[in-house]
């Protein structure tokens, strides 16, 4: 979606409301795949000359769990917060979001903020138990009867306490 921030950068107390859904056109991750629209409820408003971004961007996803490699059904809540500058003062930039022209791709942000969200390594539960090393079973699906490899510091130990 294409805002134009004309009106609240220009006017102290301005104020605009987003309630939309969106399909980015290109895939935010190789780690998943979305199953929904990304959903983005919030606002943008001037605030005494200080215009924030404020709103919450929410979404469904297939994911690949990367410790036992099952696909699964996640929910995404991102929240996507910025302070959006016309025109930049100096170099440091890192805290606002310069809105070139006054025209926002808000769509184009908020896929950024997704994508900066996002963690490293996905899991289908806390505990998921992963696969055997050594058969390549499903753990979480229940033992699979291999041999159990032993820490050789552990083992050391337990010969030290047999003594
Ligand atoms: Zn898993
Ligand atoms: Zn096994």
């Amino acid at each position: 979606m294409q805002v134009s921030l004309e009106q609240v950068f220009n006017i102290v107390g301005k104020e605009e409301n987003f309630n939309y859904s969106f399909v980015p056109d290109y895939s935010l991750s190789d780690d998943f795949a979305l199953s929904s629209p990304i959903k983005f409820v919030g606002n943008v408003k001037n605030t005494a000359g200080i215009v924030t971004l404020n709103g919450q961007a929410d979404f469904s996803a297939n994911v690949i769990c990367s410790r036992c490699a099952e696909e699964f059904l996640k929910h995404f809540s991102v929240a996507v917060e910025h302070t959006l500058v016309s025109e930049l003062q100096n170099e440091e930039s890192e805290d606002f979001y310069l809105v070139e022209g006054k025209q926002l791709d808000l769509d184009a942000l908020i896929c950024e903020d997704i994508i900066l969200s996002l963690p490293f390594v996905f899991l289908c539960k806390e505990d998921c138990r992963g696969i055997c090393p050594q058969c390549g079973k499903n753990l979480n699906n229940g033992e699979c009867g291999c041999k159990k490899c032993v820490d050789p510091r552990m083992s050391a130990l337990l010969e030290l306490l047999d003594d």
